[in-house]
């Protein structure tokens, strides 16, 4: 039985993560800040603490994963914040904030946890398009988040070349635009699609080091 550790997993694409690998015989670890699990009730589902803005919780949470585990095939780092999504006048205190949990929460809980994932395992960095800066337009809004993704991105690739010698593959993922509080529910597809079209990814041969779509399955430029 194959293990993922998937993390901000109590709603929007983390939980239908959850669900979508229980349906496929993997063993679940999810995270939450909050110690509640009641929408998921399965034998093979471990919830787990985990804010990761606070170095105690995620020590609490790894201590946890290293008791119950083995080993970890899949990392999925989903847990995020989009505070200014509809911002066009950033505010250093929001960019503060937005990076506290996208990158350096994502950061800390990632070094914290790699040792424990297999030789040949599997790193997803949930990222946005909006991190991407190979783009014709750039719109106003959402300086903080955009900023976050693309330092996530090159999160990504740094750490994607830190474990090459043991075969971790680091990609990062952009969901689609996705039905959740933080996509809002005029977005093009529902959490189910995302979360099908990421494990479709993983069943995929997809280099170490590279950028994908989940919603229509095709690599992207950064
Ligand atoms: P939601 O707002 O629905 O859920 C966010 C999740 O992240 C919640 O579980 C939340 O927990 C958790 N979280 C937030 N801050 C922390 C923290 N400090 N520590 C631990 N967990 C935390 O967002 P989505 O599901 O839509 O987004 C998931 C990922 O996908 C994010 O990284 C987002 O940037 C990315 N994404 C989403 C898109 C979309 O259209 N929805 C598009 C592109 C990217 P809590 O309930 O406690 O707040």
């Amino acid at each position: 039985m194959k293990t993922v550790v998937i993390t901000g997993a109590n709603r929007g694409i983390g939980l239908a993560l959850v669900n979508k690998f229980l349906t496929e015989g993997f063993m679940v670890i999810g995270t939450s800040r909050k110690d509640q699990f009641d929408q998921i009730s399965h034998p093979d589902f471990h919830g787990i603490v985990l804010d990761v803005t606070s170095s105690v919780s995620i020590h609490n949470a790894v201590s946890l994963i290293k008791e119950k585990l083995l080993k970890i095939d899949l990392l999925i780092n989903s847990a995020g914040v989009g505070l200014d999504l509809n911002d066009e006048t950033p505010e250093i205190d929001i960019i503060k904030t937005t990076f506290e949990t996208n990158v350096f929460g994502l950061f800390s809980f990632t070094e914290a946890i790699k040792d424990y994932i297999v030789d040949g395992g599997t790193i997803f960095n949930i990222s946005s398009v909006m991190g991407m800066l190979n783009r014709d337009k750039i719109l106003p809004n959402a300086t903080a988040y955009r900023m976050s993704k693309s330092a996530l991105n090159m999160y990504t690739k740094t750490l994607s070349a830190r474990l090459a010698e043991r075969k971790i593959k680091v990609v990062s993922i952009h969901p689609g635009w996705v039905k959740t509080d933080m996509g809002g529910q005029e977005a093009d597809v529902t959490p189910e699609f995302c979360a099908n079209g990421i494990y479709q990814l993983y069943l995929k041969d997809i280099p170490t080091n590279s950028f994908w779509a989940a919603d229509t399955q095709t690599q992207l430029n950064w």
